[in-house]
């Protein structure tokens, strides 16, 4: 798994909702693909959750489908 989905949260921190997800390349979990720091303890997801409708970074979400072209639903 070369990518992760964490978590970036709203003005409550982690107790309150998730406002949205960033995208981290696996070497680096602390720094999302847009550049934000993302939270040692946020909350990551594997890379299998993208396009489940969670809400992701944009920019983030560009910069992953430039190194992901595609996924495997996509043959389908
Ligand atoms: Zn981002």
């Amino acid at each position: 798994m070369a990518h992760q989905l964490r978590a970036e949260y709203g003005p409550e921190g982690p107790s309150g909702a998730v406002a949205r997800w960033h995208v981290v390349r696996t070497g680096e979990p602390a720094m999302a693909m847009c550049g934000a720091v993302i939270d040692e303890a946020a909350e990551s997801k594997p890379e299998s959750a993208w396009g489940t409708g969670l809400r992701i970074c944009q920019q983030c979400g560009s910069l992953y489908l430039h190194e992901v072209p595609f996924l495997s639903a996509d043959w389908r």
